[in-house]
Formats: C-alpha cells, sequence, structure tokens
C-alpha cells in the first residue's frame, strides 16, 4: 500500500533526492566509488558545497554579507553557538514553544536573558505579540515554527537588535526578506534532507564581537573561513540536501512551495474546521502550515485511538501528535505531495461517517 509519511522529523523527502543520493552512495559521479569513501577535499566533493551554498544563496536572495554554512550537531547545538558567539551581556528571547524554551536556557549560561513573552501557560497554543525587544539587547531570538505545537510566525518582525531565527521546520517553505535577520539556522532533517547537517545564514558583520574566547570549532569565524569544510563535513546529507535544493528550484523555488503549502494546509485545516469529530489546537490566527495538530472533541475523545489505528490502516504514518498536544499532528513539509493530504482528509471524512 502507498504510504502517506506525515512524520514531523526526521521527515518525508523528494523521491528525487532519495533516488539521487542513493545513486551516489553506490557510485558518485560514475567514478567507481561511493560519495561515502572519498576525501570531502576531492575535486569531486568540492562543487557539492559550492553549488549548495550558490542555490541556498539563490533560492533565499541571500544579499552580500552573509555567509551560509553547512554544520554538524544539530539545530541544538545552535543553540548554545548562537550565544556563544553573539551573547557579550543580554539577550532576547521569545518563548513559543519545546524547542525556543531549550534554546532560551542555553543561553543563560552565557549572560542576561530577557523572555520578552511566552505563551507556556496556553501550552504554546498562540504566538504571543505584545510585546517590547528591548533595545539594549544583543539581539533577540525567535522559533518561526513551532513543531510541537503547530504555530508558526510567518511574518518578518521586525527588530532594533539583531534577529536571530530557529527556521528549522519550516526553512524554505516560504519567502523571506532575509536582510532582516542576522542569522538563521535550520537542521537539514524537517524540510530539506537527511539529520546530520544544519544551515546557518549569518550576518558576517555580527562577528568578533564578543570578548570571551571561542572553542575553535564553535566559533562561526572558523566555518565561514574554511568554507564548512575546517574538519570533515556531513558528506552524505549535504549531498541529499543539495538533491532538494535542485527539486525546489525546479518546482519554481520559494514561492511556489508557498503556494503550494498554502494550498494543502487550507484543505487540512477546512476539513478539520468542519469534521464534527476534531478541531484544530492553535490559535486560528497562528496556524502552521507545516505542522498542523488537531485533536478529537471533548464528546468523542474515546475515539482518539481508534481513528490513529483507521488512519494507519489507510497507510498514514506518523500522524500521533507529540505528547506534550496529544491528539494528531500531520506534518506537511514541502516535500508531502497533496495527494497525502487529500488521502487523510479522505480518512477524516470515512471515519466521521462510520460514527
Ligand atoms: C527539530 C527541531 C530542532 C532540533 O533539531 P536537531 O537537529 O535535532 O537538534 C530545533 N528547533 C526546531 C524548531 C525543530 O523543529
Amino acid at each position: 500500500m502507498k504510504k502517506h509519511n506525515f512524520n514531523a522529523g526526521p521527515s518525508v523527502l523528494p523521491q528525487f533526492t532519495i533516488e539521487n543520493t542513493a545513486k551516489a552512495v553506490l557510485d558518485f559521479n560514475g567514478i567507481g566509488l561511493s560519495i561515502m569513501e572519498i576525501s570531502h577535499r576531492s575535486k569531486d566533493f568540492q562543487p557539492v558545497v559550492d553549488e549548495a551554498v550558490a542555490l541556498v544563496k539563490e533560492l533565499m536572495s541571500i544579499p552580500e554579507g552573509y555567509s551560509v554554512l553547512f554544520l554538524g550537531g544539530g539545530a541544538s547545538l545552535q543553540f548554545c553557538m548562537v550565544p556563544f558567539n553573539l551573547l557579550e551581556k543580554k539577550a532576547a528571547y521569545l518563548n513559543t514553544g519545546t524547542w525556543a524554551s531549550k534554546a532560551e536556557k542555553e543561553a543563560k549560561l552565557f549572560g542576561e536573558v530577557v523572555e520578552v513573552a511566552s505563551s507556556k501557560g496556553a501550552n504554546f497554543n498562540y504566538i504571543p505579540k505584545d510585546f517590547t525587544i528591548p533595545a539594549d539587547a544583543d539581539y533577540f531570538h525567535i522559533t518561526t515554527n513551532n513543531t510541537i505545537f503547530g504555530t508558526e510566525l510567518r511574518k518578518d518582525l521586525d527588530s532594533p537588535v539583531p534577529l536571530i531565527a530557529d527556521m528549522s521546520s519550516d526553512i524554505l517553505s516560504r519567502p523571506i526578506d532575509v536582510s532582516k535577520y542576522g542569522l538563521i539556522y535550520a537542521g537539514a532533517q524537517k524540510n530539506l534532507g537527511p539529520a546530520g547537517v544544519t544551515i546557518v545564514i549569518v550576518k558576517d558583520e555580527l562577528l568578533g564581537k564578543v570578548s570571551r574566547p571561542i572553542p575553535t570549532m564553535l566559533d562561526y569565524r572558523t566555518h565561514i573561513k574554511e568554507g564548512s569544510m575546517f574538519n570533515t563535513p556531513p558528506v552524505v546529507p549535504i549531498y541529499a540536501s543539495l538533491q532538494t535544493l535542485k527539486w525546489l528550484k525546479e518546482l519554481g523555488g520559494v514561492s511556489a512551495m508557498e503556494k503550494m503549502n498554502i494550498e494543502k494546509a487550507s484543505l487540512l485545516y477546512d476539513e478539520i474546521d468542519r469534521n464534527k469529530l476534531f478541531v484544530g489546537t492553535a490559535a486560528t490566527e497562528d496556524r502552521s502550515l507545516m505542522n498542523i495538530c488537531f485533536v478529537m472533541k471533548e464528546e468523542y475523545k474515546e475515539l482518539e485511538d481508534e481513528f490513529g489505528k483507521f488512519a494507519a490502516a489507510q497507510g498514514m504514518v506518523g500522524i500521533k501528535g507529540h505528547r506534550s498536544v496529544g491528539g494528531f499532528r500531520a506534518s506537511t513539509y514541502n516535500a508531502l505531495p497533496k495527494e497525502s493530504v487529500v488521502a487523510l482528509i479522505d480518512a477524516m471524512k470515512e471515519f466521521e461517517k462510520l460514527h
């Protein structure tokens, strides 16, 4: 049976990415060797990094003065690398979920942290709007898409201090104005490739201002200087990410992605709002286009397990909600085909008829 992959991460990838990566693992560029058994500094691999950097710059319209890096350590390493490199005295954080909280916790190791607002009291089901960013902070950190709670900040905020964004689960899902950000980071395994590589886009002029010594590997300047090749980078995840970038460009880039993402998410939210059994968990105005969270209405709660099994029998994978929200979460990343969303909607309608 055809599987519909709604996994939250690692998650669905384009068939193009999977097939080309599988080929390169068997025989890279027809050289008779696997991509896994050649030097990252060889003449065959260098163009992979160069092209990936160029495509990120092109697809995201990154202005001059920014560097694009491919680093190891996951988005979670950025939680400490950001303050290590940028926090001298004080930083501001917007607390919109589990990942935002984790980022904030790390920053406290390096200096004063001001939490400008938090939606924790409402189990992070909305994104706070009324807050003041202290003008004397070294930076302001946000999480654009809250993977677990299904809320998304789809507006490039105005900030009096450098804006830092964790875009792990919505990078390349819509056009953004990179010039409004000081640093953007994203683990690859939601919208781009397999786990193991993290994209960092950093405005060069922000670096070199903190007084503390920074270990070589944790200093962004090391990786800028060495073109992400200070040490052996995650070669296969970078190659796979390059395939996704090519796929994305072929389909029309981030504007085309946004259109498709809006269409997919609207179809599913419309069904959640229409169906008598289900209710969405995120505030309507903050609903994510990437992670769509919903639960059974109170009076149908006892049907939750049954719907999970019913959907699984129709090929749905990964729709169980995160334990902190419960119910269901359908992740509708770039690579998820519209037909999978339609299949889920059909299952929801069918289940409604049965009850
Ligand atoms: C998944 C996720 C992370 C953690 O990513 P790792 O690469 O596993 O460290 C951080 N932030 C957000 C928003 C995520 O969705």
